[in-house]
């Protein structure tokens, strides 16, 4: 790695690549994060009913996920917007992995219940509004749950860093970084997709990289796009929106696919899924050669 790259991300030089750690995988259920395989997290913003988590969960399992997404404690921009079931979604989340053995990806906002989403999880994630909460970072590095790290929507790749820095330093290695998409002068998408910053993460960081498209621009019409972008870029996995009827979404409706959308998606991203594991078998001879 060059330098400049060291000087850089000095105070998080845990998390960066060294001759002796070249990738980190993060092990849930049978599932490796950050390995061969490419791995798609999907489902809804919220979790709403059962009938929408579980028709949610058998469908995305059906089209190759391998992980649900769908957040019981929800940070919403306005406090009048739904916050989420609580304990009644983690019961939902926990039924939907029964039934279809889908790992479960929720986020814990607040360290006072990370013991509680901890019990239900199989990976925490830590939101963009809360990348920088160190107490909530400490409290969820130490459940010993992989962390599911969001790139703050103001926060530059070395604050992300300094974060999974805080992670690591607590005593838990098993840190995902996720690109959703930063603010910047150009209203016109929700965010802008900073896809260099993934390119970047997996030439300086150990760690696994996934992208968020949904959050990255906030229409469903360029989710599949992003996603294939995400894919060339280098990522490991997405994570994905996807909802029975988005028109009717508690949250993030504009952003989410439905059922046959996120089928096209999946299949437009076969090709750029086989030329990934093409690139990562080719890495890896690089390293050991
Ligand atoms: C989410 O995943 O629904 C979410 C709130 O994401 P972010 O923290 O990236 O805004
Ligand atoms: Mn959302």
């Amino acid at each position: 790695m060059r330098a400049k790259w060291q000087e850089c991300f000095a105070e998080a030089s845990d998390v960066l690549k060294s001759d002796k750690h070249q990738q980190t995988i993060v092990r849930v259920l049978d599932l490796e994060i950050g390995g061969r395989d490419f791995i798609t997290m999907a489902g809804p913003c919220s979790v709403e009913t059962e009938h929408q988590l579980l028709s949610t969960a058998h469908h995305v399992r059906r089209g190759g996920a391998r992980i649900l997404r769908g957040g019981a404690f929800k940070p919403r921009s306005s406090p009048y917007a739904f916050q989420g079931h609580g304990l009644a979604g983690l019961k939902m989340l926990a039924q939907a992995r029964a039934e279809t053995g889908l790992a479960i990806v929720t986020e814990v906002m607040s360290e006072d219940d990370v013991p509680l989403v901890a019990e239900y999880a199989d990976i925490l994630q830590i939101g963009s509004r809360s990348m920088e909460n160190y107490t909530l970072l400490e409290a969820a590095a130490k459940s010993q749950r992989p962390i599911l790290l969001k790139r703050g929507m103001m926060a530059t790749v070395g604050d992300l860093l300094k974060s999974a820095q805080i992670v690591l330093e607590n005593g838990n290695p098993n840190v995902i970084l996720c690109e959703r998409g930063i603010r910047t002068f150009d209203a016109t998408l929700r965010n802008t997709f900073d896809v260099a910053a993934i390119a970047l993460l997996k030439q300086i960081s150990h760690l696994p990289v996934i992208a968020d498209p949904s959050h990255a621009c906030g229409h469903r019409d360029l989710v599949p796009a992003l996603a294939r972008i995400g894919v060339a870029a280098g990522a490991d996995g997405l994570i994905v929106e996807v909802h029975p009827n988005p028109e009717k979404a508690w949250s993030d409706g504009e952003q989410s696919l439905n059922f046959a959308e996120f089928d096209q998606m999946m299949a437009s991203l076969k090709p750029y899924i086989a030329l990934r594991g093409t690139m990562v078998a080719t890495q890896a001879l690089e390293t050991v050669g």
